[in-house]
């Protein structure tokens, strides 16, 4: 059995930067992520990161866009935390050697973003997450740390009523490994694949939250999910916002700057939920091109702009739409991106109520950090560009919480041949079905899809309860999932369908926040209820399993410190 203080699961920025903090801090720390670190989806963020380092800005301004952006869902104090701390997090990266792009006077350039009153994205061109997860990962490299790398964590262990440890899978031998540890901060990412389409990546499975649920935490917000306004109708992948911060517009089927009718001030550049949503009424009002896309035109911004601050925009266009978007305009679409929800946790990352009262149900010893934890940041809609300074300011705090924490503890047991069994038999179980039976990636598919038509952009009663009576009856199929590989090196197909079975909990806790709320609030915005409703919905929905082993539904208040709840206009 393998042993260390914190255990740190999940090498994104949020694990990388938990991690990197522990170590700082003298503690023995191991990271342990089911892909190679630097493939993790934090790689694939293109546009940039908030802070207010800009002259002029300051860090109430972004607090209070970031506020108005969550619809007032967002806790303050979390909020607050955040953009307080974000510019010196910034200033760290760049000394650890992260290449912003400069403006002329060598300052750190930024970028416009939606929601956001000043300019405060900063970026690496369109890049800025593949480049800030290397710096961190040679960092890392270079103070030492203990990495397991391609290691499926499926279990989380508990024992005397906190975190002992956890088993984990090592992908390329198939071998199960024991990890025997005081803290745990999951940093597993978002639940990308449990939509169809997406823009995330492959392994973006959520398996942390369901992990986290299954050990008693409590999942909140879970009904905000994001759809961002430019992605690509063959395969989802997303355009940045980043092209609409450059200056790019978006313009109907009669070539109508069309934002001007829906946010007059802001236009391209307002929040994420009102952008989704001005598109996807345009094409309800007929006004679509290629059935159900929009165009996002960037030709004015000329060949220089385009090919050194968008080169990716220009691949992926060019690549995957066929477009050449320095000559022609190119067909963009809503499409799911993120999760502002996740597992709920305090401004340490703890995800137990440290005051003793019980006020949510969570598991002590365990922390949770970036797109898998819900600190309370993005309540109903997330800012283009916190949710990487989320992952770095929330994944430092959650790293140091863990160490002290794990200081003033000592081991719990673990009982390891037990942990061993668990995994061997539901493995066995999986490879004892016969070998033609139902594939995991049919149910995937269907959970995908019904996740996409009911609990979308729009949403109304009959089609969330569709979609959530489609999951549950996907949860009932999942004994007959089989697999045809039945070796245990790198076998894939097990991992798809243990990756279901945390997708499938994860699916249906969506599905019941989002039949709670019955309001209009950020990203959920009801047909059948219109308007947004503080006397009733201004709180949180949390789901988290009951004594019988079921999902519940409760309520947490909504922390304010000095914003007040007004209409939201762009
Ligand atoms: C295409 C795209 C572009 C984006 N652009 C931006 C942007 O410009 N600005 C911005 O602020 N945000 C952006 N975002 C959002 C942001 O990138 C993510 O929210 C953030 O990077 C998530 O980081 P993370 O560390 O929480 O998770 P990830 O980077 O997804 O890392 C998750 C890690 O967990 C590990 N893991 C998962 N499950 C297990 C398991 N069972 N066992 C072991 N390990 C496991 C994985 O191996 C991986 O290392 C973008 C997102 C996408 C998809």
């Amino acid at each position: 059995m393998r042993q260390h203080d914190v255990i740190v699961i999940g090498g994104g920025l949020a694990g990388m930067r938990a991690a990197q903090q522990a170590q700082a801090m003298g503690a023995d720390v191991a990271m342990i992520s089911k892909i190679f670190p630097t493939r993790s989806h934090s790689a694939a963020a293109q546009g940039g990161i908030n802070a207010a380092v800009g002259v002029g800005d300051s860090w109430e301004d972004h607090a209070y866009d970031t506020v108005k952006g969550s619809d007032y869902l967002g806790d303050q104090d979390a909020i607050e935390v955040l953009c307080e701390e974000g510019p010196a997090d910034i200033i760290a990266l760049e000394r650890m050697g992260v290449i912003f792009n400069r403006n002329g006077e060598g300052q750190i350039d930024m970028r416009a973003f939606g929601g956001a009153t000043n300019v405060r994205t900063c970026y690496v061109a369109d890049q800025t997450g593949q480049v800030i997860l290397h710096v961190m990962w040679e960092q890392l490299l270079k103070s030492g740390l203990t990495v397991y790398s391609e290691r499926f964590v499926t279990e989380l262990l508990q024992e005397d009523g906190r975190i002992s440890g956890c088993v984990a899978l090592e992908i390329p031998t198939g071998r199960i490994e024991i990890f025997q540890t005081r803290a745990i901060v999951l940093a597993t990412g978002g639940i990308g694949q449990v939509y169809y389409p997406t823009t995330n990546g492959l392994a973006v499975t959520g398996d942390g939250l369901a992990l986290a649920y299954r050990a008693g935490a409590s999942l909140m917000d879970m009904e905000m999910i994001q759809h961002h306004p430019t992605t690509l109708k063959a395969n989802g992948v997303l355009i940045t916002e980043g092209a609409r911060g450059e200056g790019a517009y978006l313009l109907n089927s009669v070539g109508e700057r069309f934002m001007e009718n829906y946010a007059p001030n802001m236009k391209e550049l307002a929040s994420r939920d009102v952008v989704s949503r001005a598109e996807t009424m345009e094409v309800r009002a007929g006004r679509a091109v290629d059935g159900d896309c929009v165009l996002l035109d960037l030709r004015h911004l000329g060949r220089d702009l385009v090919m050194t601050k968008l080169t990716q925009i220009f691949e992926l266009a060019r690549d995957y739409a066929g477009t050449n978007v320095l000559e022609e305009p190119l067909p963009i679409r809503p499409g799911h991106h993120y999760i502002m929800g996740g597992i709920k946790t305090d401004v340490d990352g703890r995800t137990w109520d440290p005051s003793g009262q019980g006020r949510w149900k969570g598991a002590e010893g365990l922390f949770a950090a970036g797109e898998t934890a819900n600190v309370s940041v993005h309540g109903g809609n997330r800012l283009g560009g916190n949710s990487l300074l989320d992952t770095v300011v929330f994944g430092r705090r959650s790293g140091a919480g863990a160490v002290e924490y794990a200081r003033s503890v000592g081991w719990a047991s673990v009982n390891e041949n037990a942990a061993i069994n668990g995994l061997e038999s539901r493995i066995k179980d999986i490879f004892s079905r016969p070998s033609d039976g139902l594939r995991a990636a049919t149910l995937r598919r269907q959970m995908g899809t019904a996740m996409n038509d009911g609990i979308a952009v729009f949403r109304n009663e009959e089609g969330m309860q569709k979609t959530l009576a489609t999951i549950r009856a996907i949860k009932e199929r999942l004994p007959e999932v089989s697999v045809h590989n039945k070796g245990r090196l790198f076998n894939t197909d097990l991992l798809s369908v243990l990756e279901l079975d945390y997708m499938l909990d994860v699916a249906e806790s969506v599905g019941m926040g989002a039949v709670t709320r019955k309001e209009s609030r950020g990203a959920h915005a009801r047909e059948d209820f219109p308007d947004r409703n503080d006397e009733d919905w201004l709180k949180h929905i949390v789901v988290a399993r009951s004594e019988d082993g079921q999902a519940e539904v409760g309520f947490l208040p909504v922390t304010m410190t000095k914003w007040e709840p007004i209409a939201r206009t762009y």
